[in-house]
């Protein structure tokens, strides 16, 4: 907790000013229609903050590559904000998950940029095509492209290009690109991105530093799933010696964060899981784990009490996550 409030005292003014515009808003309820925020993070990578979900921007001598698109109605001013860090083509969208608050932006992004032919790249490229490869994990084109109608279905021109299963390497900007699955985690088509050189790692929604993470359970999404991703990216992140920095994270919602909000929110949703599972052995319903509270010392900094998203549905969540409930 002190942690957490120190960091919030030293943070950038211009850090504290969007966290706030962003807290606890819902994923997929976000209004839109406020300002894109550009904010430099290291080496080749840019964060965009206001257009839904967070964005990463890679931009260098090969052109551009995002993680994430935002909404769909932020379209123009993310297009806008690209373009006064780079002029060059926009190459690829990386998508880390299927939800629109991250792909709505792919349809009218990927229609102005170029494709580029045979992979890896470096150093001066012909342009061999009309539209950015859109890079996701299989499922998520499954989720996008489901003949079901459900809220999830995207317009074709949103839908992936470029599918993976397990990871993918590329090299782009003079620097190599992992992109991750995390199984069966906010959803079941979760990408971690990380950025080598830059040393930047993008989460999407399995970590929100100011909020409870989102278990999409009808998207296939589980505690257990977050927790091991969680893991994941602390195996991944160094921090820089008794100071701020080191790997820095750029979080599906919310501020810039380092390791140690990453290892302060994963000890925070472990005991919170742990909590329920006791409670869950004991033989207690979700409406009386609901009702013991078991995130009450945490609520102060990650529970919301109103919207989408609230503590009682994140609990509600964990318990039918670990009884396998959907
Ligand atoms: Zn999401």
């Amino acid at each position: 907790m002190k942690n957490v409030l120190l960091k919030a005292a030293i943070a950038l003014p211009l850090l504290a000013a969007l966290a706030s515009a962003q807290e606890a808003k819902p994923a997929e309820q976000h209004p839109g229609g406020g300002e894109v925020h550009i904010l430099k993070v290291q080496g080749n990578i840019y964060m965009l903050v206001g257009a839904g979900g967070n964005i990463a921007v890679s931009v260098g001598n090969d052109g551009v590559l995002l993680v994430d698109t935002g909404l769909a109605n932020m379209s123009d001013k993310v297009i806008a904000a690209i373009r006064t860090l780079s002029t060059k083509p926009i190459h690829y969208i990386i998508n880390t998950h299927v939800h629109a608050d991250h792909t709505g932006g792919n349809e009218a992004i990927a229609k102005i940029g170029t494709t580029i032919v045979g992979g890896n790249v470096t150093g001066d490229i012909a342009d061999a095509g009309q539209g950015a490869a859109v890079i996701a994990q299989e499922t998520v084109l499954d989720r996008m492209s489901a003949p079901t109608g459900k809220q999830s279905a995207m317009p074709q021109g949103a839908w992936p290009t470029d599918t993976y299963t397990e990871e993918k390497n590329m090299y782009f900007n003079g620097e190599g690109i992992q992109i991750m699955h995390q199984p069966a985690a906010h959803t079941d088509g979760d990408s971690l991105v990380y950025f080598r050189r830059s040393d930047v790692v993008v989460t999407g929604d399995i970590f929100t530093p100011e909020r409870y993470p989102i278990i999409d359970l009808q998207r296939g999404g589980s505690i257990n799933g977050i927790i091991a991703g969680l893991n994941h990216l602390i195996d991944i992140t160094i921090p820089a010696s008794k100071q701020e920095g080191g790997t820095y994270i750029i979080p599906g919602h919310g501020r810039l964060c380092d390791q140690a909000d990453l290892v302060f929110y994963q000890e925070m949703v472990t005991i919170i899981r742990d909590r329920v599972q006791a409670s869950i052995k004991k033989g207690m319903t979700m409406e009386q784990v609901v009702a013991s509270k078991p995130t009450r010392d945490y609520d102060p900094v990650f529970g919301a009490t109103t919207g989408f998203w609230t503590r009682d549905k994140f609990v509600e969540a964990v318990y039918k996550s670990l009884s396998g409930e959907k």
